[in-house]
């Protein structure tokens, strides 16, 4: 029995390390090779106009970034995090299915078969376009939320507490995080995927939606990988109103209290513009990273990982607290 279970961990762990590792081989990844080498390139370009007197090599890979404690959290979370993706995340891809089934069938019974319906190649180019609109303002609300509620920001502190930013960080978010993300993943590909399906009479192959998104594919191959490193790059100043430069996510990174809850877009920076969360690279010159007052207290691995419970039991003993102090205060009136 105790081996049988030994056994069983042994062979998760195992997995969660081949599918940690998988990353640097899967195309729709941001740290598969080839974009890492892209984002190389871009990193050149910057390293090139700047006045930086060192190698490239050793601009681009400086031991107190690569090696500080805080790029260490990144690390083990990555790793830690995959053995929520096995168990908890993997099961559960087949609901985006069973929501586009069932988006089908309500669009039928409630507007009957469509009058037109769409050919393969115009559906996979709108479905595509879709996904990637729908998707990015839905992250960009599940970020502003976690931003704004706080018991969600508790959670998301984790991916702000890092101090230092490499490609890594990405990965530096708590399970809870995780599962949130993917939750909202498997919701937009469902109702999209359900809708496509209904307007194309299921002309196409469902598995084809599953196929590269040509638009995630720019998005990762333009120096995605740039967003969590000390290389700046921007974007010319009204490219900026539309995407999201590697610059102004880390302008989202940044200590200073006049940076708080800006630049909470993914791809698309229309909702941080319409939302008035937009900040543009030029009016930021040095950023440090990390979250005031509080960085000295998620400096470790374990340390990430629990206080965003033990920080719920502050929040639940203050209102506590509050409601009996009104309590105490409308007595004495
Ligand atoms: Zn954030
Ligand atoms: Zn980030």
């Amino acid at each position: 029995m105790v081996t049988e279970l030994a056994q069983e961990i042994y062979n998760l762990l195992e997995e969660s390390l081949a599918l940690s590792l998988s990353y640097f081989v899967n195309t729709e990844k941001r740290i598969h090779i080839l974009y890492l080498l892209s984002s190389m390139i871009l990193a050149y370009y910057v390293f090139s106009k700047s006045r930086i007197k060192t190698s490239f090599i050793k601009y681009l890979f400086p031991k107190r970034i690569w090696a500080s404690q805080s790029a260490f959290v990144d690390y083990y979370l990555f790793v830690f995090n995959s053995i929520f993706k096995i168990m908890l995340i993997a099961p559960y891809i087949i609901v985006g299915f069973y929501i586009a089934f069932y988006i089908n069938e309500a669009l039928l019974v409630i507007f009957g078969y469509p009058k037109f319906s769409l050919g393969v190649t115009q559906t996979i180019i709108l479905y595509t376009i879709s996904l990637t609109i729908f998707g990015d303002f839905l992250t960009y609300i599940v970020h502003l939320l976690m931003h704004k509620v706080p018991f969600l920001w508790e959670f998301h502190k984790v991916h702000h507490s890092a101090t230092t930013l490499n490609p890594m960080t990405q990965y530096r978010i708590h399970p809870l995080e995780l599962i949130i993300n993917n939750i909202r993943g498997i919701i937009v590909f469902g109702l999209v995927t359900g809708f496509f399906d209904y307007l194309s009479a299921h002309s196409i192959d469902k598995m084809v939606f599953l196929g590269v998104n040509v638009f995630h594919f720019i998005f990762l191959f333009f120096g995605s990988n740039l967003r969590h490193s000390h290389v700046k790059l921007k974007y010319p100043k009204y490219l900026e109103f539309i995407f999201i430069s590697p610059f102004q996510h880390q302008i989202h990174h940044s200590i200073d209290p006049k940076h708080f809850n800006k630049n909470m877009g993914s791809k698309l920076a229309i909702w941080d513009y319409i939302f008035g969360t937009l900040v543009l690279s030029r009016s930021a010159s040095k950023v440090r990273f990390g979250i005031p007052k509080e960085n000295l207290k998620y400096k470790s691995f374990w340390q990430n990982l629990i206080n965003p419970f033990i920080n719920q039991i502050g929040y639940f003993k203050r209102a506590k607290k509050l409601t009996k102090n009104q309590k105490n205060k409308s007595n004495f009136f």
